[in-house]
């Protein structure tokens, strides 16, 4: 699933090419990735809509229309694309939703297997939504007191709060693994357990990680594609995420994996992270 730097580099692609806009046709062609609105009720509120802005929350992109907002959750095979030309059989059979903007060009949520979803927020649905996603970790606001007031309160492990989207946004496996490797911490650690110092170490290294994926464009380990369609960067950077079994690149010690904390795989170094 794209995690915030993914999310993050589509809507900055995406952003400049429809900001302003108006959509002059709007279609869904499966009804299947849509929560809480129907889809004439979409498309009626897409139809004449203009883009007042595009940004992201924690690991969604969303469409700001004034009244109303499109939230765009992509799953493992969510895409959000530009085309200047009508779409091709290969296009079309994927493109979930299809919207025809004023200077022609299309705005095209696709999605292989529909594991995304779409929202249609009110005002109060929005305040609802926001309310209920943790803190940005890029935000300035984001101390590492902040951290520690969000995700350490709780015993569960560590890995685990800091990819609960309530405690902390936008961050998921992969940049869970790399953060917690980077700052030297056990990811099975209770979270109320971590030391000052380990807040320090672990606020300072998952900022650091984000923001250099955001500028690596993301990480493309299967299906996540940029709002260009190309691959992104930062897999090429990733030091325990996908590399169990090789050797830790601090001390040559086999990567350890694990399914236990979270039935997702956690990699990581017996010796470096304590
Ligand atoms: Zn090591």
């Amino acid at each position: 699933m794209p995690e915030l730097p993914e999310v993050e580099t589509i809507v900055r692609d995406v952003r400049p090419k429809v900001l302003g806009r108006t959509i002059v046709r709007a279609e869904l062609s499966h009804t299947d990735v849509l929560r809480g609105v129907t889809r004439p009720t979409l498309l009626r509120g897409l139809t004449g809509a203009r883009v007042a802005d595009v940004f992201r929350r924690a690991k969604h992109a969303v469409f700001d229309f004034g009244e109303r907002r499109l939230v765009v959750q992509p799953g493992m095979t969510g895409a959000l694309l530009i085309h200047r030309k009508p779409l091709d059989e290969d296009e079309l059979r994927y493109a979930v939703l299809r919207a025809t903007l004023d200077d022609g060009r299309l705005l095209v949520y696709r999605d292989v297997r529909r594991l995304g979803t779409l929202l249609w927020l009110d005002p109060r649905g929005w305040a609802r939504y926001d309310a209920a996603i943790g803190p940005e970790p890029l935000d300035r606001a984001f101390t590492a007191e902040a951290m520690r007031a969000a995700a350490g309160r709780t015993r569960q492990a560590i890995k685990k709060a800091l990819m609960d989207q309530r405690l902390v946004a936008g961050v998921g496996n992969i940049y869970a693994n790399e953060a917690l490797f980077a700052a030297g911490i056990d990811p099975s650690r209770p979270a109320d357990q971590l030391t000052p110092e380990e807040w320090g170490a672990l606020h300072r290294e998952l900022r650091r990680i984000l923001d250099a994926a955001v500028t690596g464009r993301g990480s493309t380990v299967r299906d996540y594609r940029t709002g260009t369609g190309a691959k992104g960067k930062f897999q090429l950077s990733l030091l325990v995420y996908g590399r169990e079994g090789e050797p830790c690149v601090r001390c040559g010690t086999h990567l350890a994996g694990t399914h236990a904390i979270d039935a997702r795989i956690t990699v990581f170094c017996h010796r470096c992270q304590a």
